[in-house]
């Protein structure tokens, strides 16, 4: 287990710059989300944090160990995104092994990976089903297996539920909170969702044009907001 530092994180692409500056710690352990409205730089935080992007500047710290210029393969993380990416041909524990495949794992290991995550996720029965023959819900959660196979040190959530409907995203809120009860991995959720984020947090991130506007607890954004944007962000449930 390990926390997570993101210290004075830029990034331009071309001339637009879309991240000015973000420093975020994540304590070992805690289950961080970050909400902003559409395109105030949201993903390309998570997507530098995992290595899929090139930071213009700052630094990103995983554990005592300073991964801003590691490949995403040996940064120690886990992401999940909005689409679920799932490989069609492969069966739901294909999907799952895959990545521990890649990294030459015994087989033996691999099973023993893969059918935890598949009790944690309650999908044993669909170990054997390819992706077509699964529920939007039940892919996600095969995304999430995916990811905790892998055991990181880090999982990212890019707006994983928001491909889903009302109630099976309440109902996967409740999925993840009680992953993050058992496993719990240090986590950085992205989310525009503001009751998922309430719900969810140890602490909320308000993230708006590359910058960040406050940090805190749920209750003190929602008692204390600094500025209007995050009281009219956080303060009107859908
Ligand atoms: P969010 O996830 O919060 O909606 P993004 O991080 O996806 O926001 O995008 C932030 C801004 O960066 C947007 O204006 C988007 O158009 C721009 N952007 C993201 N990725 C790229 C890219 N690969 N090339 C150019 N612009 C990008
Ligand atoms: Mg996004």
């Amino acid at each position: 287990m390990a926390g997570l530092s993101i210290q004075g994180a830029r990034k331009s692409f071309g001339a637009t710059e879309v991240l000015k500056g973000v420093s975020i710690d994540v304590a070992d352990g805690e289950f961080t989300v970050i909400v902003g409205p559409s395109g105030c730089g949201k993903s390309t935080l998570l997507r530098s944090v995992a290595g899929l992007e090139e930071l213009t500047g700052g630094s990103i710290v995983i554990g005592e160990r300073d991964v801003t210029s590691l490949p995403p393969s040996e940064r120690g993380i886990a992401m999940v995104f909005q689409s679920y990416a799932l490989y069609p041909h492969l069966t739901v524990r294909e999907n799952m092994a895959f990545g521990l495949k890649i990294a030459k794992a015994a087989k033996t290991e691999i099973d023993k990976a893969v059918r935890r995550a598949a009790e944690i996720l309650n999908i044993e029965t669909l170990l054997d089903r390819k992706p077509a023959a699964l529920s939007g819900g039940q892919r996600q959660r095969v995304a999430i297996g995916r990811a905790i196979v892998r055991q990181p040190q880090i999982f990212l959530f890019d707006e994983p539920l928001s491909n889903l409907d009302a109630d099976l995203r309440v109902r996967m809120r409740y999925e993840f909170a009680s992953l993050h009860r058992q496993l719990g991995t240090t986590t950085l959720y992205v989310t525009h969702d503001q009751v998922e984020a309430m719900t969810l947090a140890d602490r909320i991130i308000v993230l708006r044009d590359g910058r960040i506007e406050q940090v805190g607890t749920p209750r003190e954004l929602y008692e204390r907001p600094a500025n209007i944007f995050v009281a009219q962000f956080l303060g009107t449930p859908r």
